[in-house]
């Protein structure tokens, strides 16, 4: 009951709280993989001013199977990660090569692309083809840890299926896209890693932080 409890008081905060994103507007499964592959570890504000350019220069996933190595790497190198170029590039080579260009639209095959691992494979199916998936990222472990008290006892949470169980769980069964999203700026405006705005939060009846004081 807490969990549709929680979801609903997530969402309705959303309703007026949401990030407007170049990626959440577009319904086209490229650019969505892409806006994810450059959000990993980094930095919404830095990826922000990267995405149009970066759909500008390869606005499908042929282009960025033609571009040098050089291209890639220059346009990215602004927000780190120096592997990430290749990774883009190896991407587009298996769309182009094992799937005719499309991205796949089912776990299995998304998940076989280069480096991509659950998160990114469920925020696409999710976001571009509006699968039912749970996202589990560092931000969101910290959101289910602080309000649900749901701790991992693994070296690297992100890959606890445990967690995951717990997302899916929390993952309302109508407007799951909406609440991934909501869950993503929740995290990262209110349940803040530091200083998280507990006076203001929609699920402070709730949160056993909270109410640990
Ligand atoms: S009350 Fe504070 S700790 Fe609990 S979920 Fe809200 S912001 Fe996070």
């Amino acid at each position: 009951m807490e969990f549709n409890n929680s979801a609903n008081s997530i969402l309705k905060w959303y309703d007026g709280h949401k990030k407007k994103f170049g990626w959440r507007e577009t319904k086209d499964p490229y650019k969505i993989l892409i806006s994810e592959i450059l959000l990993h570890k980094t930095d919404s504000k830095k990826v922000e001013k990267l995405y149009p350019k970066f759909i500008e220069k390869f606005p499908t996933v042929y282009y960025l199977y033609q571009a040098e190595s050089e291209e890639i790497d220059n346009l990215i190198k602004d927000i780190g990660l120096f592997y990430r170029g290749q990774r883009l590039k190896r991407i587009a080579e298996q769309i182009v090569n094992e799937f005719n260009g499309n991205i796949p639209a089912c776990k299995e095959d998304i998940m076989s692309l280069y480096g991509v691992g659950e998160y990114i494979s469920n925020a696409v199916l999710c976001f571009a083809f509006k699968k039912r998936m749970p996202i589990v990222d560092t931000n969101v472990i910290r959101v289910y840890e602080r309000a649900f008290n749901v701790k991992s006892l693994k070296s690297r949470p992100r890959t606890d299926k445990e967690i995951w169980d717990f997302a899916e769980k929390m993952l309302p069964k109508e407007n799951y896209v909406e609440y991934n999203y909501a869950l993503l700026d929740f995290a990262s405006d209110i349940c803040r890693a530091k200083n998280p705005l507990c006076e203001i939060c929609p699920i402070k009846s709730i949160c056993v932080c909270w109410k640990e004081g």
